[in-house]
């Protein structure tokens, strides 16, 4: 099918994007690499009066230190941009690991990490990842600007924090401290459909090799990412044994999650996923961390 007609805008700055976005309020929609939003517009599911589209708002492509430490991506960043970047592979290591799940080469050579995280797909694996990295993200409207956790910014399926006249325009990563490991580990049923269970772990050792800090972060379990307190309760303070890091996969598990069951996996299924790749992702976080 094709889309229903729309009026198509394509600024070329910020300012210019977000006065149209302010001219049509809900009535518009973003398009970014529209790897999510075209195909529902082509099915109808989607019906925006406007198309306002950022692939020429050059200020928003890009991956920068920052002077913290830690890096800024511009909202249009090409997801195959993040895959291949240096700073990302240096700075990042659990963003580097995780990109080539997304998808497959043709659709990260459009989608953008912006856009991947203002669809809030609960199987997408960004949004997961910038949970479990303690991610800010920069939020703009023509009244002004606001920053927001991404802990705050994941409201629903499909649904965030954005209003309808604002954009994102970008995303901050603090720095990890030092003694940090990431692993990131998912189970589709073939590369680059979308995951069964995914899981991001970030953790921290202390100086006696104790557990200090730890982010377990499900995803295609709920109705967004979804962080695993009692998993990380149950972590902080310990040794990370072969036995701490089983009975945290288990809270994930068992108390952290209330997984869908449908025609891809039941909710046993579910469940027995994100036990098995919580353990795998919190052992080689862990062995990543003694070693840096
Ligand atoms: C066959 C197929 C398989 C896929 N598999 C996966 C997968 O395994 N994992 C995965 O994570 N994703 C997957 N995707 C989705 C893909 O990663 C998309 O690129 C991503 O979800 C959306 O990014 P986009 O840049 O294409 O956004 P678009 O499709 O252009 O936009 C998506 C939504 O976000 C809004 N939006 C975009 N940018 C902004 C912004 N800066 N500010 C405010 N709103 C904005 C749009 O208005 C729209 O509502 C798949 C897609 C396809 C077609």
């Amino acid at each position: 099918m094709k889309p229903a007609p729309f009026k198509y805008f394509a600024p070329t700055s910020v300012e210019e994007a977000l006065s149209h976005l302010t001219e049509y309020g809900d009535e518009a929609k973003i398009l970014a690499g529209g790897q999510s939003l075209v195909p529902t517009m082509n099915f109808r599911l989607a019906q925006p009066a406007v198309l306002i589209d950022l692939n020429r708002v050059e200020e928003l492509f890009y991956i920068k230190n920052e002077n913290s430490g830690g890096l800024k991506i511009g909202a249009m960043t090409r997801q195959q941009e993040m895959e291949r970047s240096k700073l990302i592979l240096e700075k990042s290591p659990l963003i580097h690991e995780t990109m080539p799940h997304i998808a497959h080469p043709q659709i990260r050579n459009r989608g953008t990490v912006g856009g991947s995280l203002a669809h809030a797909d609960p199987a997408a694996e960004l949004p997961a990842v910038m949970l479990a990295l303690n991610a800010e993200f920069r939020l703009r409207s023509q009244q002004g600007e606001r920053k927001i956790a991404a802990n705050e910014f994941f409201i629903d399926l499909f649904f965030t924090a954005l209003e309808p006249e604002e954009l994102l325009v970008e995303i901050s990563l603090p720095s990890l401290p030092k003694r940090s490991g990431c692993a990131f580990c998912e189970i589709a049923r073939r590369h680059g459909d979308f995951a069964l269970v995914g899981v991001a772990a970030v953790v921290t050792l202390d100086q006696k090799s104790q557990c200090k800090q730890a982010r377990v972060v499900l995803m295609s379990v709920g109705n967004g990412p979804i962080a695993a307190e009692q998993a990380r309760q149950a972590l902080i303070g310990q040794k990370p044994t072969t036995e701490a890091i089983r009975a945290a996969a288990e809270s994930a598990a068992e108390k952290d999650i209330d997984p869908p069951g449908d025609m891809h996996a039941s909710v046993a299924y579910r469940r027995h996923l994100a036990r098995v790749l919580t353990e795998q992702a919190l052992t080689e976080a862990f062995e990543r961390a003694k070693k840096s």
